[in-house]
């Protein structure tokens, strides 16, 4: 099933070396794929120390797409150490800026090349809709690359007025220097669209890494680390360890030669990582965590425009969002007919194959998944929510969920306060006019990652946005993420931004020297 590749690959030091990959391969979405699936350590694709494995699985039929290195605490050691070695000793660290840029550019590209079959891989790992994948999870990190790789050689400091010791003069200027070496922990539901937002950050600043993808979506990032070779990037830059939260997680937070941890997932595992961060050596972290980012709609807003985006607010990437509206709030006046209206739009959606391209809603990420969202709505049901559709699982293969809308959610209730992550519509009225009442319930929650508000009243938005205690606030819009654009929460949806000029610093240390003539 395995079949023997030779890459060549260019080094930083101009030597040629073979790389080697395993490929395991799939015939499927009329192309071949070739996934790695070892862990990439140090410029090569090797097995764990102890030469564990798991099975991969696709949620489109639960069937096993490969099996997949299980790095062990002895493979986080060795990648750590190499991605050291590139840091202080390797070419990366002593590169022009400019020329750290070409290299992300040429990544880049080569994302750009293969883009059909990272879309594919992620599809067939992830159940990713196709057409979506090809769009966001693949495009978007294409242009993350692009974003910071224009970057690398902007990275400037200032130079700063202090007081002179007269006689004397004295400047002070700052620099911004990477970091280091940094660990990124990242979550399954854009897999490799989370690598790329932190890791096109953290490389453009000129620190090295090691990444550890959800455990039940490796293979893209495998992919995107053969890429990586392919476009230059020096042995050690890049370490990819395939593994469990528990240990490959737990020994990055805890290990002493790294200095910066990324995190994206949820709040509980965010804040043992903080913990654990902080008891080893300090390190720095940025979490983006979880939310229930809420939907305000007015009754004076563009009717098919809310209707259209209040749908994706919750049932983009089939609800496996991160910024997806946990909860919507309606104005009493239009409520009726919102709800009657995605009612009709929803039994338009067609529910199949992920890789057919007429299809809108895939299944879910994995079966643990699927089975905490049945229990989500059972949960809704007996609380007294109201079921108006869905809530089942799909009766096909794998592991398919109805579109789901409660309406009557109460703020009391259990799904009116937790994160569903999946494709649930948790509706509330609020009565006509009352923008200071509705603010008070939709800032009423210790999550703080996105917000919404469809209004044609321009004053209302402001005022609504000014008072959403949210990182991002969508106006008439939803979903609007762009690589330029900050992007991360406040309150327990963590601290520390993805995305635009803001990301870079998370990955950057400011000196100040001072001079004194
Ligand atoms: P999770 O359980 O927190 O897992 C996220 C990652 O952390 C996985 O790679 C996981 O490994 C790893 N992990 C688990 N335990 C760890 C430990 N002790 N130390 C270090 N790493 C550890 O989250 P999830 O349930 O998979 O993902 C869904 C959550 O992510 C949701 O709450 C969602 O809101 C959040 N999310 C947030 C954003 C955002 O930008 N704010 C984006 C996407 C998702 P395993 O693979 O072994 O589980
Ligand atoms: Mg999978």
């Amino acid at each position: 099933d395995f079949i023997q590749m030779f890459v060549r690959r260019l080094r930083g030091e101009d030597q040629e070396e073979e790389l080697v990959i395993d490929y395991a391969t799939k015939d499927v979405n009329n192309m071949t794929l070739k996934m790695p699936y070892q862990c990439f350590i140090n410029g090569k694709f090797e097995d764990a120390e102890d030469e564990k494995v798991y099975n991969t699985i696709n949620p489109t039929d639960g069937s096993v797409i490969c099996k997949v290195s299980y790095a062990s605490v002895g493979d986080v050691d060795r990648a750590v150490a190499a991605a050291k070695d590139a840091f202080e000793n390797g070419p990366w660290g002593r590169m022009n800026p400019r020329d750290r840029g070409s290299l992300l550019y040429k990544l880049a590209d080569l994302m750009e090349e293969h883009q059909e079959e990272l879309a594919t891989i992620e599809s067939i790992d992830s159940g990713a809709v196709y057409t979506l994948a090809l769009k966001t999870h693949v495009g978007m990190s294409i242009q993350t690359f692009r974003y910071f790789a224009g970057w690398c050689d902007k990275i400037q400091g200032k130079t700063i007025p202090i007081n002179q010791a007269r006689p004397n003069r004295n400047l002070t200027f700052t620099k911004r220097e990477p970091l280091g070496v940094c660990a990124i922990v990242i979550p399954w539901n854009y897999p490799l669209m989370m690598l790329a937002w932190k890791s096109a950050a953290c490389l453009a600043a000129g620190n090295t890494l090691v990444l550890k993808p959800a455990q039940v979506t490796p293979l893209t990032a495998l992919k995107f680390a053969e890429l990586s070779v392919k476009a230059g990037i020096p042995k050690g830059v890049i370490n990819i360890l395939p593994g469990s939260g528990g240990m490959v997680g737990q020994r990055l937070s805890d290990h002493p030669d790294i200095r910066k941890l990324g995190f994206t997932g949820s709040t509980p595992i965010g804040k043992q990582i903080m913990k654990s961060c902080a008891v080893s050596n300090l390190k720095k972290v940025s979490l983006e965590l979880g939310g229930k980012s809420p939907l305000i709609i007015f009754g004076d807003c563009d009717m098919d425009k809310a209707v259209r985006m209040g749908m994706s607010s919750v049932y983009f990437n089939k609800g496996e969002n991160c910024i997806a509206a946990g909860r919507l709030f309606v104005e009493e006046c239009i409520h009726d007919e919102f709800i009657s209206r995605v009612v009709e739009e929803i039994k338009k959606m067609k529910i199949g194959d992920p890789l057919d391209r007429s299809t809108d809603h895939g299944p879910q990420n994995h079966k643990a998944h699927l089975d905490k969202l049945l229990e989500y709505c059972e949960v809704g049901l007996k609380e007294g929510a109201t079921l108006v559709c869905g809530g089942r699982q799909v009766d096909r293969p794998g592991f398919f969920m109805e579109p789901t809308v409660f309406t009557g959610v109460e703020d009391h209730m259990f799904i009116a306060k937790e994160e569903s992550f999946g494709p649930v519509m948790v509706v509330s009225k609020f009565k006509d006019g009352d923008v200071d009442g509705v603010l008070h319930r939709a800032n009423d929650t210790e999550y703080g990652l996105a917000s919404g508000v469809f209004t044609r009243d321009i004053n209302k938005a402001m005022y609504v946005s000014e008072r959403l205690d949210a990182g991002t606030v969508f106006v008439n819009t939803y979903n609007k993420t762009d690589v330029a654009s900050p992007f991360g929460g406040f309150k327990q949806s963590g601290f520390g931004k993805d995305l635009g000029e803001d990301a870079l610093s998370e990955y950057l240390k400011t000196k100040a020297v001072t001079v004194e003539y």
